[in-house]
């Protein structure tokens, strides 16, 4: 016998709902969840095969990444992770053994961020493999960090390092021949495996002005802040953090600096805080393990609000040929 939607969702799905008991172990027709005093933040990423990722990924790389970029829009909101419904348009390739792999890694992402399954959507598609994901975070009444509280004289920090998931797909797409194998797979390991910023967006209130996770690429995303703050900024190049297989390639090849700075996939988080957080700031870094460097300043806005000016080690400006990713144009 064929296997229905609702064998494929009770067997696959319902045991990540488990801890919930308002999720009615995916049987009704939503859910139902408590929710604390404060503010509900709710995000939605989708993933499509051959846009999002390359279609031959395994399918537990697939899960870990669709749930690890709606953490990472939670993180830069300063959101604890609560809840995710999943919806799910599978062509015709997807067996058992896929499903197997693709919730038992959704399993274990969802325990280390505590939160749980509670609903979603199951469609066959001709088309390719498209998930999507809703994400729910709560955040304590006055304590969202958005995009637009950028202040003038703020410094721009950035979390962990730059460029290794644009390295990496580069390196997947066979660009990188000339590195280790050791370094490219870890470049590619940060290409498919996002570390939401999650613990880092829960102690920025009180620190940061201004928050974005880092998903289109550093300069793109840095002018979407300053757009939404009315404000500009200047980033200096030379002092974004790099990974030590990121080193090596552009040490090889410079002209890589334009991937690095422009190419996406980070998930890192970019904040900008006024000079009397910096020694908070190198504290917290400490504490977490996690580099909070320092790589620029916002400025006023002159007449073109959101403008990123990124300079080298002698200040002089450098052209880059496009921002960042967009899907439109
Ligand atoms: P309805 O027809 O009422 O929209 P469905 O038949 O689509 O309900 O889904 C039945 C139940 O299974 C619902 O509780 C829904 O939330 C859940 N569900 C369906 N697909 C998924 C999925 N991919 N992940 C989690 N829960 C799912
Ligand atoms: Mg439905």
């Amino acid at each position: 016998m064929k296997t229905t939607e609702f064998d494929l969702i009770s067997r696959f799905f319902a045991p990540l709902a488990e801890s919930e008991p308002g999720a009615f172990g995916l049987t009704d027709d939503a859910a139902s969840i408590s929710i604390k005093e404060g503010r509900l933040i709710v995000t939605t990423d989708a993933l499509v095969s051959g846009v999002h990722f390359p279609e031959q990924t395994p399918a537990h790389l697939i899960a870990e990444k669709l749930l690890c970029v709606n953490l990472s829009d939670l993180a830069s909101m300063g959101a604890a992770p609560r809840a995710y419904v999943l919806s799910a348009a599978l062509p015709g390739f997807v067996d058992d053994n896929w499903l197997e792999s693709f919730s038992k890694s959704l399993a274990s992402v969802q325990k280390t961020h505590g939160m749980v399954l509670i609903g979603g959507d199951t469609v066959a598609t001709p088309g390719p493999l498209t998930l999507s994901v809703c994400m729910l975070g709560e955040v304590d009444e006055g304590k969202v960090i958005k995009r637009s509280g950028a202040c003038p004289g703020d410094q721009i920090f950035v979390s962990g390092t730059i460029g290794d998931a644009a390295l990496g797909l580069l390196s997947l797409h066979g660009g990188l021949a000339g590195l280790e194998p050791a370094m490219r797979e870890e470049l590619e390991d940060r290409y498919h495996r996002p570390r939401p910023r999650i613990d880092l967006g829960l102690r920025l209130f009180g620190l940061a002005n201004a928050a974005v996770d880092v998903s289109d690429g550093l300069v793109a995303d840095l002018a979407h802040l300053c757009e939404s703050s009315s404000a500009a900024a200047t980033l200096q190049a030379a002092k974004t953090p790099l990974s030590p297989p990121a080193q090596a390639a552009l040490k090889a090849n410079p002209e890589l600096l334009t991937a690095v700075l422009t190419g996406g996939d980070d998930y890192e988080l970019l904040f900008t805080a006024p000079r009397e957080s910096a020694q908070a700031l190198s504290r917290l870094a400490l504490e977490l393990k996690l580099p909070l460097t320092a790589i620029g300043s916002i400025t006023e806005s002159a007449e073109e609000k959101g403008e990123v000016r990124v300079v080298d080690e002698n200040g002089s400006e450098i052209s880059l040929p496009n921002k960042g990713y967009r899907h439109f144009g």
